[in-house]
């Protein structure tokens, strides 16, 4: 049997639920990963405790992040695998996230209290495990714990989501920006989810262009947090540009309907593998 491998995952220096050492005892003895990368929201945080652990573990850990970016309107997140975690940049960047999550946050609860619902920022950044990265999937938790909502999906339909009644934009760094911080800290970039968005057809292959230009190297052609409809699309850009394929579970906790840690389904055979551009064994 071949190597289990994760290359997308969120510990509480984000929205994940674990904190970045539990994570890695999490992925590896219960869910049998030995390749894994944390690529929590903009932030590096987590990476120092992540990577201790799993080197205790016997692990190969790849430092990471998940960059939010803005391309034509639409949010679009770009992971960095093997990244610097001291690069000034990108620590920059990640700064100045932390500044646009907070303002956000507070601005989604004064759309909340105006609908209603009272103390949403307190009760979010009270669940936040990093003061300094409020999600979006927090207020999702609160409204689903106060019983607002039946789904984390119904929140950010109804509220969270653009078009949604609390929805505030944020202002994030251009796709070709977070490619070149990636590069510049030593990392290679990878468009995260690539089904996810609300983007198809000729958009979604500008964007993958836009993104090539820039320096992307790879796409992830598995993810946990994707339906599989369009890999045939995402094998044409892999032939047509050269890019690699990655694989990850985009796990954040066993509350979400997700494959658990290195479940997301193997890379296919004969497809060319992020892992050929990250240091050690392959
Ligand atoms: P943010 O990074 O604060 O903009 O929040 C986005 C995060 O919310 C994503 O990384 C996901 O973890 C989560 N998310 C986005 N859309 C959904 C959804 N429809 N259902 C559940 N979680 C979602
Ligand atoms: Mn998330
Ligand atoms: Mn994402
Ligand atoms: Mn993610």
């Amino acid at each position: 049997m071949g190597r289990k491998i994760d290359l997308h995952m969120h510990s509480s220096a984000s929205d994940g639920v674990l904190d970045p050492a539990q994570l890695m005892r999490y992925v590896h003895s219960d869910c049998g990963v030995d390749v894994a990368a944390l690529t929590d929201h903009d932030t590096l945080l987590g990476n120092e405790a992540a990577q201790r652990e799993a080197q205790k573990l016997g692990m190969v850990f790849f430092p990471g992040i998940e960059l939010s970016c803005q391309w034509a309107s639409v949010c679009i997140h770009i992971v960095g695998l093997n990244v610097d975690c001291q690069n000034t940049q990108l620590r920059a960047q990640a700064q100045l996230a932390s500044g646009e999550r907070e303002r956000r946050a507070q601005r989604i609860g004064e759309r909340f209290a105006l609908l209603g619902h009272k103390g949403m920022f307190e009760a979010a950044r009270n669940l936040a495990g990093n003061k300094d990265n409020i999600s979006r999937l927090h207020f999702a938790t609160v409204l689903l714990d106060r019983g607002v909502v039946s789904s984390q999906d119904q929140a950010f339909r109804r509220y969270l989501s653009l078009g949604g009644a609390a929805y505030e934009p944020a202002d994030w760094p251009t796709v070709a920006r977070a490619v070149e911080l990636i590069g510049q800290a030593g990392g290679v970039a990878v468009l995260a989810h690539p089904g996810r968005y609300s983007l198809s057809g000729w958009k979604l292959d500008a964007l993958v262009e836009d993104f090539v230009r820039a320096g992307g190297q790879g796409v992830e052609l598995i993810s946990g947090s994707q339906k599989p409809f369009l890999s045939s699309q995402c094998l044409s850009w892999i032939a047509q540009y050269g890019l690699r394929a990655s694989c990850g579970s985009d796990f954040h906790s066993t509350q979400q309907e997700r494959p658990l840690p290195g479940r997301q389904g193997e890379l296919p055979a004969g497809i060319p593998s992020i892992l050929e551009l990250l240091p050690g064994p392959v």
